[in-house]
């Protein structure tokens, strides 16, 4: 399933939806992912096997294209790179459906959640290739601090992730008007005190986001 909604907490194809689309949606990109974070869903087995999120193979721009292609999205009033895997590791194909987005419908908000690990992944720094295609970048903050944040990521990268996931929302300032780093409400006030410190640090907003079993 490459664009889906979510519809009753279940992954639904976007051709579920009613026409004329007036609802956010997903762009699933990849199931490739540098961590292997342990509230994951892609850690349960089930989930794996069944999931209509899980790729057989990740889509090429101009598969995403002719999918989007398939509808009016002149009333969509967000489009967020997502799924289950790491976007940005496929950053060109971010990059081309975006690009493919913003000619076609400039009102359309285009976001990426992403781990922020991009320029470990790709060995340079891509943020510029972001520049006038993404208008918000949501980077898990997931932990205050790098050695909590690598025991929740378990991120292959090891224990630089957390510093290089902070550069990179630094970095990300310079070319994508919102930057926004988000944490899950379980972590706690004092935890969430000490994101903010961070956020408020790197002039970026903190979204603390409900947790959902
Ligand atoms: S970064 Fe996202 S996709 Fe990757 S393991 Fe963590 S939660 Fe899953």
């Amino acid at each position: 399933m490459i664009l889906y909604t979510l519809y009753k907490n279940a992954y639904r194809d976007i051709s579920y939806l009613e026409k004329p689309i007036n609802e956010k949606f997903y762009i699933n990109i990849t199931n490739k992912c540098p961590c292997s974070c342990t509230f994951c869903l892609r850690q349960t087995k089930e989930m794996l096997e069944n999931n209509s999120l899980w790729l057989k193979e990740d889509p090429t721009s101009t598969q995403i294209i002719c999918e989007l292609k398939k509808y009016d999205l002149t009333l969509v009033p967000e489009i967020i790179f997502c799924g289950f895997g790491e976007p940005l590791e496929n950053i060109d194909v971010v990059c081309e459906v975006a690009k493919y987005i913003k000619d076609t419908y400039p009102n359309i908000h285009i976001r990426v959640n992403t781990n922020g690990l991009g320029n470990l992944v790709h060995n340079k720094d891509i943020t510029p290739s972001l520049k006038g295609l993404i208008d918000t970048i949501s980077i898990s903050l997931n932990a205050s601090n790098k050695e909590e944040y690598l025991k929740v990521t378990r991120s292959r990268f090891g224990i630089g992730s957390f510093d290089a996931m902070l550069e990179f929302a630094r970095l990300s300032k310079t070319y994508v008007p919102n930057v926004v780093l988000s944490v899950v409400d379980v972590i706690g006030k004092e935890e969430i005190q000490k994101c903010q410190t961070i956020c408020d640090n790197l002039g970026v907003k903190l979204r603390v986001r409900v947790y959902e079993e």
